[in-house]
């Protein structure tokens, strides 16, 4: 942190990860950025869950991957030389049962852009998942992957225009809203939220004056993840170790829990982030490493 950058930042306090395990009952761990990328374990990754495990320390991994169910998440962290057993996964996309509960979608058509793990999350929420082009009462994007890209969000935005010119309604719904994920070797990929982003321009562009027409996001920064961790933890005593402001920091601190960013993952507030000026964690956390 050097230069100009640093006169935009604010002053944060820095922390071990000792000392957030003896001062919070509960971890709540963000994975992407956090623990792992994509081609694997990040530094420290696997000692800290080892570690965790040995002594019996309460945590839960809270991440708004929505393209895998928990179990599948769970083989994959093993895989990776990291053994987090499927009761410590919380997925975005388990909040669509809560969800279709709330809103009353038992048995709606849903179209689901995602690999088959985002289909089970629907069929297991209540609703019935059909072809974009077959018509659809909702449309849930659950991953940027798995089904051919241009052709399938042209059916959706198809099908989403003529339902709201036979004045019908459609549920828009987005468990993951990140943005945007970090790859290996410094690249970025586009995220569900991405998508979701721009079918929302479009509709604007074409329904200006229907501002309902939006989606309703499901995990971090919004409450409802975090309000599982609590049901399962039974404690606010609670801390977030995330890597991006937006999702895992701004979401946190509203539902009031301190947390800690690291610099793994997707804010690099080396570049002097404007966000980190309006959203400052509670700390900074340079390394899952213990001491
Ligand atoms: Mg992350």
């Amino acid at each position: 942190m050097q230069g100009d950058s640093k006169k935009n930042q604010p002053d944060l306090q820095t922390i071990e990860m000792e000392a957030l395990i003896s001062r919070y009952a509960v971890l709540l761990l963000d994975a992407y950025g956090v623990l792992v990328t994509e081609a694997g374990g990040l530094p420290g990754a696997a000692e800290l869950i080892y570690e965790l495990n040995r002594r019996q320390k309460p945590y839960y991994l809270l991440t708004n991957d929505a393209s895998k169910q928990p179990v599948t998440a769970s083989e994959r962290f093993h895989g990776y030389g990291l053994p987090i057993e499927t009761q410590r996964v919380i997925t975005s996309g388990s909040l669509l049962a809560g969800y279709f509960k709330e809103k009353h979608l038992a048995g709606a058509r849903c179209a689901v852009l995602g690999p088959e793990d985002c289909a089970k999350y629907v069929t297991d929420a209540g609703g019935m998942v059909v072809s974009p082009a077959d018509g659809f009462d909702a449309l849930v994007i659950g991953d940027e992957s798995g089904y051919p890209f241009v052709e399938t969000v042209d059916a959706v935005i198809t099908e989403i225009f003529r339902k709201v010119d036979r004045r019908e309604a459609v549920h828009l719904i987005l468990p993951n809203p990140d943005l945007i994920y970090p790859k290996t070797g410094g690249g970025f990929g586009i995220a569900s939220g991405s998508i979701a982003g721009m079918i929302e321009a479009a509709l604007q562009l074409r329904y200006p004056d229907h501002s309902s027409l939006k989606f309703d996001r499901l995990g971090k920064p919004h409450p409802a993840i975090f309000k599982e961790a609590l049901k399962r933890s039974g404690t606010m005593d609670m801390v977030m170790i995330g890597d991006q402001l937006e999702t895992d920091i701004c979401g946190a601190k509203a539902f009031g829990l301190d947390c800690a960013l690291v610099s793994t993952g997707v804010t690099d507030l080396s570049s002097g982030d404007p966000a980190a000026q309006h959203l400052p964690p509670t700390y900074l956390l340079k390394s899952l490493k213990l001491t």
